[in-house]
């Protein structure tokens, strides 16, 4: 199945709301289409303005071009598309990857430690999520199946002592894509931030020509959640660009709309699936492709 068929099948659930949302427009009344955006979690703000945009033109356009108008409006949301893999594919990264447990970033890392050794890139992985067993042999069951190195040390030993062997590992072995996993939920005594915060600053402090790129992973099920815990995230840590999980499993997809207008970091992959290749760049022209695919 080709990229774009995964996305569109992933997509699925939100597209049959959005979908519902239109056919029961008529000349005035848009609110089975508000209520449709609103559950699949674009976000009041998002939804109230793309329907401003929607009405002041809405009537001077044939009901069957409606969905079109919109595809147009929410492309022009989103920020000009960047592909991170791109990026990725020259110069040596130290790929910093945080979110909650159970967001999807064990996974993502399986998948993009993949896709980027396919693109001929070498990459280790650092299980720096060492206050749980699972998370550092859930990684390894990656690293096997994507053949690449997993540094690691036991649990409960300190993360940023494996971040340090990690990138001195890389820099020794001339590896190009260092990709760090993360804690998402620690014991009570020690606070999430502050500890990511210090293996930040070992990165920062050890990395050398390898530059540092803060990846947050966001699970879409989640929906407006994932835009609180992103402004958090963001606070705290500075994150560069957004992985969007789980798409496949909701009708919440429309939340990728809502964080390109309220928020000012890019998504920059998604995920629709727990396959090895269900994940890739995101473009938004494919997104709303994606998204209203045979709607117009
Ligand atoms: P972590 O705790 O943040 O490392 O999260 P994991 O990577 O372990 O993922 C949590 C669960 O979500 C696992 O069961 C994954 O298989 C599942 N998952 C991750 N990404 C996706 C995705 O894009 N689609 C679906 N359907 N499931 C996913």
């Amino acid at each position: 199945m080709s990229w774009f068929d995964r996305l569109r099948k992933g997509l699925e659930k939100t597209r049959a709301l959005i979908k519902r949302g239109f056919s029961s427009i008529d000349s005035e009344n848009l609110e089975e289409l508000e209520r449709a955006l609103l559950s699949a979690d674009v976000g009041p703000k998002s939804t109230e303005f793309l329907l401003e945009a929607l009405k002041s033109k809405h009537n001077t356009y044939p009901r069957e071009s409606l969905p079109i108008l919109m595809e147009n409006i929410i492309t022009s949301l989103f920020p000009p598309s960047s592909d991170v893999l791109d990026l990725f594919s020259k110069d040596k990264w130290v790929i910093f990857v945080v979110g909650v447990n159970g967001s999807g970033k064990t996974t993502t890392i399986g998948k993009l430690g993949y896709v980027l050794k396919q693109r001929g890139r070498s990459a280790i992985f650092v299980a720096a999520d060492t206050f749980r067993a699972a998370a550092i042999e859930q990684l390894e069951i990656w690293g096997e199946r994507s053949g690449i190195p997993v540094v690691k040390h036991r649990e409960d030993s300190d993360p940023g002592a494996v971040v340090y062997d990690g990138i001195k590992a890389a820099q020794s072995r001339d590896v190009d894509i260092v990709i760090v996993d993360t804690a998402g939920r620690l014991h009570t005594k020690y606070n999430l931030m502050e500890e990511l915060k210090k293996v930040k600053g070992i990165i920062e402090r050890e990395r050398g020509e390898y530059k540092l790129y803060t990846l947050l992973v966001i699970d879409a099920t989640m929906g407006q959640n994932a835009i609180n815990q992103t402004r958090m995230f963001n606070e705290a840590l500075g994150i560069n660009g957004l992985a969007v999980a789980k798409l496949d499993g909701t009708a919440k997809g429309g939340v990728i709309i809502g964080i390109a207008s309220e928020l000012k970091i890019p998504v920059v992959l998604v995920g629709v699936g727990e396959e090895i290749e269900d994940m890739q760049s995101f473009n938004k022209e494919e997104f709303v492709d994606a998204l209203f695919w045979e709607m117009n």
